[in-house]
């Protein structure tokens, strides 16, 4: 299972100023998989010489913009500008249904370019090419919002989402071979609704993954150093933790460090 980053910057300030790019990520392995392509996830995932037509699925964890401001382009983009029908789309409701408060943002006329969309809440599962996933919960502005677990020749591959600390996720992304986690915030600097380094640490105590990537930082956590978080992290919770960089291509492999991979 191979992940790259085609963002790892979160929340208002960073999006608008791009002080970290915004592209989410995506997971390679029996089936290809991008995760929450947030503002400049097409310009990104070019740039990083990412053939879009061999993406299988396209998946949004909710209806905010740092997360599904590019899922139209990304969807033109796996159908070859809607030529061939083909991949899926998994968001939340609110992400491809909208409600009160958000209207969808994926497009009814770029929902129906893929084979399928399908509208997850937490505890659905799904199957891609033999790549199960699952939805999870979230505490979030966003309600409907979720997080995911894949599970791919082995190997299980966990992400939070936009959430803050809920003591069910020790238990789901309990022995997860990796677990990526959206660490918006520094130590100390508890913000509602999202994670901070202290949150994250409680979850890895909880959950005990092998591995752990933080990433979508806010001003905060880049004012604070987000290789210092991680190593705080890492220290405190006892889980090998590194920083997710911009263009950062890392594998999960049994026996390898996450570090092994970093260019
Ligand atoms: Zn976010
Ligand atoms: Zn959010």
């Amino acid at each position: 299972m191979e992940i790259i980053f085609c963002g790892t910057g979160g929340a208002r300030f960073v999006v608008v100023k791009q002080l970290r790019a915004t592209g989410g990520f995506i997971v390679k392995g029996k089936a290809n998989i991008y995760f929450d392509p947030g503002p400049g996830a097409l310009i990104r995932s070019l740039e990083l010489k990412q053939d879009l037509q061999k993406l299988d699925a396209i998946a949004v964890t909710h209806a905010h913009i740092d997360h599904s401001n590019d899922c139209n382009l990304i969807i033109e983009a796996m159908t070859n500008g809607g030529k061939r029908r083909r991949g899926i789309v998994i968001g939340s409701s609110s992400a491809l249904e909208g409600n009160e408060r958000f209207d969808r943002v994926v497009s009814a006329y770029h929902q129906n370019l893929p084979e399928k969309k399908i509208v997850v809440k937490p505890g659905d599962k799904l199957s891609i090419k033999g790549v199960s996933i699952e939805a999870t919960p979230t505490k979030h502005d966003d309600e409907s919002g979720v997080g995911f677990k894949i599970t791919s020749d082995g190997r299980t591959m966990g992400y939070t989402g936009d959430t803050d600390y809920i003591p069910e996720l020790g238990k789901i992304f309990s022995g997860c071979d990796c677990l990526i986690l959206n660490n918006l915030k520094p130590a100390g600097c508890h913000y509602p609704g999202h994670l901070d380094s202290e949150l994250s640490i409680r979850i890895l105590k909880e959950a005990k993954p092998k591995k752990a990537i933080i990433q979508h930082f806010g001003m905060g956590m880049l004012r604070a150093g987000p290789e210092a978080e991680a190593r705080f992290i890492q220290k405190e919770s006892g889980v090998e933790t590194i920083a997710a960089k911009d263009g950062m291509v890392v594998r999960i492999e049994e026996g390898k460090r996450l570090t092994d991979f970093e260019g």
